[in-house]
């Protein structure tokens, strides 16, 4: 197609028709494929998560050839939460292609989710002819994809000419990862990647994004402020949420945690950004600080619907606690209840403001504060101890999850992928994490799916070990794309804790027809076939030692692997920690 266009400007400007290798001595061309891959490459972009097909096809084998990782997938929902978790683990913006209309589509929910989640991730679809879809012809996957992308995103552009290529992936990094990251999303229509042009023009027309998240510096009268209201406490707490994990400044917030002496509890995704053993960890005594605490310092962390919006019976009587609060966005403040405090900016640059204005003589928290805490920190971790030592037969979730604690214990550095219900609850609690960001899970809309794609994602930008912990249920959502762990052999071990069913696989059908319950599925499946079908390993455990030496096995090994792991299907609890979201029949209520 390209030198066919090459041949056809010869003509028209000549009337001689001239070999393609000459022309190219005379004034080489470029076309709309390769100036998308320079411009993503000159950016810093080298990987792409995608589903191939019209009209991305030949740009991803190109890509390919240019040297980038292309990772094309089975689903595009899977290669879309792939590209959003690539952004949160790297500060650079994840990108996914995608086909036109149904590729797109399928594809909008993972970059909904990265904007939700504040990671940055540029979701780029092909689409069909802007004079057919405006005038609503009926193309090829017709659909006006720009405007259904934008209410879902940070931002959306469409890219009509070759030299504006450019300036249009620069837009989309920019929109991506500065100020609040969040998802973006790039239209280029068909016509746009043939589209020729002069060699050098091209070249030049690229941007090279100078800065793309610039530091956002905070007022030094926000930092006193800040500070006023931190020495003023009697039972101070510090959350750290994930953005603090995603700033990368994980120096810097070891010291400041440190430095105040203040306990701490990490949100799900910030586990590990200090190691949850740490001594001044409150995790394991939650509910009570989270009720007790008289100032709570946030930093990256939302006051939304995982810390019960800041109010009611998780916290304090109104008015009894303060909030300072450390975002870059200024909209977030006062977003659920009075921040007292608001620190606007970067975290980097909050909490290195908040480290040198603190000086050398900070006054620790008052030691009954320190003293309760530590109480109910060690009543909780015996009880704890206990239900993890229980060597239950069937297994239920806690038996599985105490051996599966140790092969992240024993194996910091490996990335922990955690999805489910009860799966996901008992696991965040049960399992210590020790590194920043080795803890990727369903994140701020709870959402189901993600799993697959997060963990081929954290294989292929790591290269560590992946240990993926996944309900029966939530697998189902990605669970094809074990085909694409063994086809690009990925050192990722899934573990599916296989209960029958979601929440519980024990519902029955109450009319006594042939379904069963809406709730089950099919018993005592073999979810370890699903594995060695494209060549990886299964395993069929069902009790916590074979569980271990399956899950270690694998994990040194490196070899793509799923566990099928027989829990008792009665153990899990309706919605896991989160019944009470579960709308009640005032017909039905026990
Ligand atoms: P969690 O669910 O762990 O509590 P959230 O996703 O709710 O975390 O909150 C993350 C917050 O971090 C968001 O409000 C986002 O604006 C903020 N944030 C993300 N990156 C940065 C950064 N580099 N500097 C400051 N704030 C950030
Ligand atoms: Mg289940």
């Amino acid at each position: 197609m390209n030198s066919m266009a090459v041949k056809e400007r010869d003509a028209s400007a000549g009337g001689v028709e001239i070999s393609k290798a000459d022309d190219m001595q005379q004034h080489a061309l470029t076309d709309g494929f390769h100036l998308v891959i320079d411009a993503l490459k000159l950016n810093g972009i080298n990987t792409i998560y995608d589903v191939p097909g019209i009209p991305i096809s030949d740009l991803l084998r190109m890509a390919q050839a240019e040297g980038m990782r292309v990772i094309s997938f089975r689903h595009e929902q899977n290669a879309g939460n792939a590209a959003a978790i690539a952004g949160f683990l790297t500060k650079k913006p994840g990108v996914c292609m995608t086909v036109s209309a149904p590729g797109f589509l399928n594809g909008l929910t993972a970059l909904a989710n990265a904007t939700t989640n504040c990671w940055p991730m540029i979701l780029i679809s092909g689409s069909s002819e802007r004079e057919i879809v405006d005038l609503q012809q009926g193309d090829y996957e017709e659909m006006d994809q720009l405007a259904i992308a934008k209410p879902l995103c940070k931002a959306a552009f469409r890219i009509l000419h070759a030299e504006d290529i450019g300036i249009g992936v620069a837009r989309a990094i920019r929109a991506a990862v500065s100020g609040r990251p969040g998802g973006v999303y790039l239209d280029l229509p068909a016509k746009l990647l043939g589209q020729v042009m002069d060699a050098a023009a091209g070249q030049k027309s690229l941007v090279k994004v100078i800065d793309p998240a610039p530091a956002q510096i905070p007022a030094p009268s926000a930092i006193q402020r800040a500070l006023d209201v931190l020495k003023s406490a009697k039972r101070p707490l510090i959350i750290l949420g994930k953005g603090a994990a995603y700033a990368q400044v994980d120096d810097e917030i070891r010291a400041l945690v440190e430095k105040s002496g203040i306990p701490f509890l990490q949100m799900s995704m910030a586990k590990g950004l200090l190691p949850d053993t740490h001594p001044q960890s409150a995790g394991a005594a939650r509910s009570t600080v989270l009720k007790q605490s008289d100032v709570v310092l946030l930093i990256g962390a939302r006051l939304n619907w995982l810390l019960s919006h800041g109010k009611g019976k998780t916290w304090g009587e109104p008015g009894t606690q303060k909030f300072i609060q450390i975002d870059i966005e200024p909209r977030e403040m006062d977003s659920n209840v009075e921040i007292a405090a608001p620190v606007v900016g970067d975290i980097g640059s909050c909490v290195s403001a908040l480290l040198a204005a603190m000086g050398n003589n900070w006054a620790p928290p008052p030691a009954e504060w320190i003293a309760t805490i530590s109480e109910k920190k060690e009543a909780n971790i015996a009880k704890m101890a206990s239900r993890l030592k229980k060597n239950s037969m069937p297994m239920d979730f806690h038996s599985a999850l105490g051996l599966l604690r140790t092969v992240i214990k024993e194996r910091p550095d490996a990335i922990l992928v955690n999805e489910g219900a009860n799966t996901l609850d008992l696991a965040r609690g049960v399992i210590d994490m020790y590194q920043p960001r080795k803890r990727l899970d369903v994140g701020t809309w709870g959402v189901m799916g993600i799993g697959m794609g997060f963990a081929v994602a954290a294989a292929v930008e790591t290269g560590k070990p992946v240990l993926a912990i996944e309900g029966d249920s939530a697998f189902g959502f990605s669970g094809m794309e074990v085909e694409t762990i063994c086809r690009y052999n990925l050192p990722v071990c899934i573990v599916i804790f296989n209960n029958n069913g979601i929440y519980k696989g024990t519902d029955v059908n109450p009319t006594g027809g042939p379904d069963v319950a809406p709730m089950v599925f099919v018993k005592d499946a073999r979810y370890d076939k699903m594995m060695e079908a494209f060549g990886g390993v299964g395993v069929h455990v069902t009790t916590p030692d074979e569980l271990y030496r399956a899950v270690s096995e694998a994990m040194d090994s490196g070899k793509p692997t799923l566990v099928n792991a027989v829990i008792d299907p009665a153990a899990g609890s309706e919605s896991g920690n989160i019944g009470s979201l579960n709308p009640q029949s005032a017909l039905t209520k026990k």
